[in-house]
């Protein structure tokens, strides 16, 4: 889910205000819709007007970024040979030139504020501000690799706009409608050729450049190099040699895919050099395919045996099938990787006995292919892509050296404004499919709303991303996480029953991380779900919460308001929530929902009576027409433990194990033994499981203190089982299972 504003956050007033002035400016400038203005202020006006703004632009210590997103407008897809150019001085206001191409070469130093800012002028000499979104962090590259001065580009069926300030602008959201020309390319012209344009040097002239580049970390700049290299007639094994260092410069910049086909320049694995094969076995292991990486590490090994990289590697990636295929993961291992930065797990997924398919009435879904166990994995996935808000005290460090920023998402026709790390997302799934066009189909088949756009697909070879429909995609399919769900725990019994000393992470659960998980995303919600799911890192883990019958739908409780998931539900996924609870909700009347508020309120009223509080429990009971297996009491389960406290104070044991498997038996479950009277049994069984509620581990651990107490080992035994699987239900897994309660040091 994405985070929203809600009217009680810091920032609303002034986002609402910033929301409503992009409002109005987009209807002002949709007024002039077709227009062709022909007031465009003088070049000296524009450059100096530029420079200024870069100048104020490098003194600014304000921290926020805001992305807007305006009317969505689809990439172009039309190959470069049947489009005709165009000046400056012949566009239109707010209107997408279809047919079209614009030549611009950029005449300033690049600027970097949320876009990429330049001015560009055209072959008559007009000029404009240029802006281009979703661009990589300056940390990654810096602006002035990107729209470089003096460099020449071909602007694609261009978008051209009047700004929040009246100006006017060349606005880029799909940065593949882009041609970048490389200075010696021949639809330069020639009056804007610079002298090393034509400088005819030799392909080991460019290489050493590329490589004195990607030595100082400029690897788009080196890439370029080396391109320039392989058209100044290398020799074969020059060729291979640019191939291999290209590779390097792209594994870098984590374009995997041509990283992939720089290495197959030599067709043939086994005639591959050590390089070669490491930097293509790397670059599988980018992809995901590390079945395919390791038959490549293994002939690396195999033909260089002294190879330590490659020894190292082979290790790493014998690591990486066992997971995908065991679903077992060190667990410690994992937690000690959660203080990377960001905490990406180095990490292969397990997907276990489920399948996606066809859902009545809600698409698709994910369904069992096997029985399964409460608390067997079913999914372990790493994130697809993942943008990590530092908790609050590391954001203060980071704030404190200027190298964090609030990010602000804008999203005009949408009508919401998000902070977080929404807009990173959008910018950093766009360029993870621009470099690895064969990651798009696993992204490109997620559900997305009403903006039809373009599917992932390449033009003249290069490959079209289409910014607007990933934007809409990550809208409905992205998580907000925490570093990792052991932090997250807030009950305070299970406080008591663990040594792990829980920490809040995020005091404001806004400002959060965001990330997108293909295969989990096509989990439907039930506010009585099926499974449970936890973060490590990037890792989504999702265990079943009940035992379920094979072909079962696995189900998440994505929102637990029951009050705003009508609404929500329907603006984002395009269904109604149609859970046994939701349709109860729904069919139950008002007046019964009152009584319900009433005996809750009188429950709590001081002075009530255990006795008075047993009543109000029974007549809250009578107020459900459907058993509680078929719609959990969910609003019970607090009330029984308010009585299980006051219970265990006093000593009572046995009304204490009453309560606890009451409270289990109004949200769904169905134990049988357990109940220490009148007589003690041997055995308590979970028959059914039943909602899965956050206290349920302090629960089963309550009832094996008790079990102790009486001298009942086995059911001790059994109650500590349950809650070692409720547990993990929770934070995932149960390496941090801790049952003493109190803990022994
Ligand atoms: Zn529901």
């Amino acid at each position: 889910m994405s985070s929203t504003l809600d009217p009680e956050d810091d920032y609303y007033d002034q986002l609402a205000d910033v929301l409503k002035t992009q409002r109005t400016a987009t209807q002002n400038a949709f007024r002039r819709k077709g227009e062709r203005p022909n007031d465009f202020p003088p070049r000296t006006q524009v450059v100096n007007e530029f420079m200024m703004a870069a100048l104020s632009n490098k003194m600014r210590k304000d921290m926020m970024q805001t992305t807007v997103i305006g009317s969505p407008y689809a990439p172009s897809v039309t190959s470069f040979k049947d489009l005709k150019k165009v000046m400056l001085k012949d566009l239109a206001v707010e209107t997408n030139h279809r047919g079209s191409y614009l030549l611009l070469r950029f005449i300033c130093p690049a600027m970097r504020m949320t876009a990429v800012m330049n001015i560009a002028e055209d072959e008559a000499g007009t000029v404009m501000p240029f802006a281009l979104y979703f661009q990589d962090p300056e940390s990654i590259r810096a602006a002035e690799s990107i729209l470089k001065e003096k460099g020449v580009i071909i602007l694609k069926e261009p978008y051209f706009k009047v700004g929040t300030n009246g100006q006017y602008a060349v606005r880029v959201d799909q940065p593949t409608d882009i041609i970048w020309l490389s200075e010696d390319d021949p639809r330069v012209p020639t009056k804007w050729r610079t002298t090393s344009a034509s400088a005819q040097n030799t392909a080991e002239y460019w290489k050493k450049k590329g490589n004195n580049l990607v030595s100082a970390g400029k690897l788009f700049d080196a890439i370029e190099m080396y391109l320039r290299a392989l058209r100044s007639s290398p020799n074969q094994e020059e060729e291979e040699i640019l191939h291999n260092n290209k590779a390097l410069a792209n594994l870098r910049i984590e374009a995997f895919d041509s990283a992939l086909d720089d290495v197959s320049f030599i067709a043939n694995p086994q005639d591959r050099s050590e390089k070669g094969l490491y930097r293509g076995g790397l670059a599988l292991y980018g992809l995901r395919r590390f079945k395919e990486a390791l038959e490549m590490m293994q002939i690396l090994v195999r033909k260089y045996p002294e190879s330590a990289p490659g020894k190292s590697e082979l290790h790493r990636t014998r690591l990486r099938v066992a997971e995908q295929e065991s679903g077992i993961y060190d667990f410690k291992a994992l937690y000690k990787a959660t203080k990377l930065r960001p905490p990406l797990m180095d990490n292969a997924s397990y997907s276990g006995p489920i399948e996606v398919q066809s859902s009545p009435g809600r698409g698709r879904g994910v369904f069992t292919t096997k029985p399964v166990k409460a608390g067997e994995l079913l999914l372990c996935e790493k994130a697809f892509s993942y943008c990590f808000a530092a908790p609050p005290k590391e954001m203060e460090r980071a704030l404190s050296k200027g190298i964090s920023h609030i990010s602000v998402l804008i999203d005009v026709p949408g009508n919401r404004t998000t902070v977080g790390t929404h807009a990173d997302l959008i910018r950093d799934v766009s360029n993870k499919l621009a470099r690895n066009p064969t990651l798009g189909s696993s992204f490109g088949d997620l559900a997305h709303g009403k903006y039809q756009g373009v599917a992932c697909a390449s033009v003249d070879g290069s490959p079209v991303v289409d910014t607007f429909l990933v934007a809409d995609t990550i809208h409905i399919n992205c998580f907000g996480c925490p570093l990792t769900s052991r932090d997250m725990l807030d009950d305070p019994e299970l406080y008591r029953a663990s040594k792990y000393k829980v920490v809040k992470q995020h005091k404001t659960s806004k400002l959060q991380t965001t990330g997108i998980w293909t295969l989990a995303s096509y989990i439907n919600h039930s506010c009585n779900p099926t499974t449970e799911r936890s973060f490590i890192g990037d890792l989504q883990i999702v265990r079943a919460a009940r035992d379920m019958r094979e072909n079962t739908e696995l189900s998440y409780e994505y929102i637990k308001r029951v009050e705003e998931m009508d609404k929500k539900l329907s603006n984002g996924w395009g269904f109604l929530c149609d859970c046994a609870l939701c349709v109860d909700e729904r069919e139950s009347s008002s007046s019964l929902k009152v009584q319900r508020r009433k005996l809750i309120k009188d429950f709590s009223a001081p002075n009530t009576s255990n006795k008075k509080k047993k009543e109000i429990i029974k007549e809250f009971n009578k107020t459900f027409q459907h058993p509680s297996s078929e719609v959990p009491r969910i609003e019970l389960w607090d009330l029984h433990f308010s009585l299980v406290k006051d219970l265990a104070k006093r000593g009572e044991g046995e009304k204490v194990v009453e309560q606890v498997i009451a409270a289990f038996h109004s949200i769904g479950f169905l134990l049988k033994g357990g109940q220490v009277l009148p007589s003690r049994p041997s055995t308590i069984v979970v028959k059914r499981w039943g909602y899965p509620h956050q206290g349920a581990t302090s629960a089963w651990l309550t009832l094996r203190n008790v079990y102790l107490s009486y001298g009942m080992d086995e059911l001790a035994e059994q109650a500590k089982e349950f809650a070692r699987i409720t547990w993990m239900l929770q934070v995932g897994e149960d390496t941090t299972f801790v049952y003493d309660n109190p803990p022994k040091e």
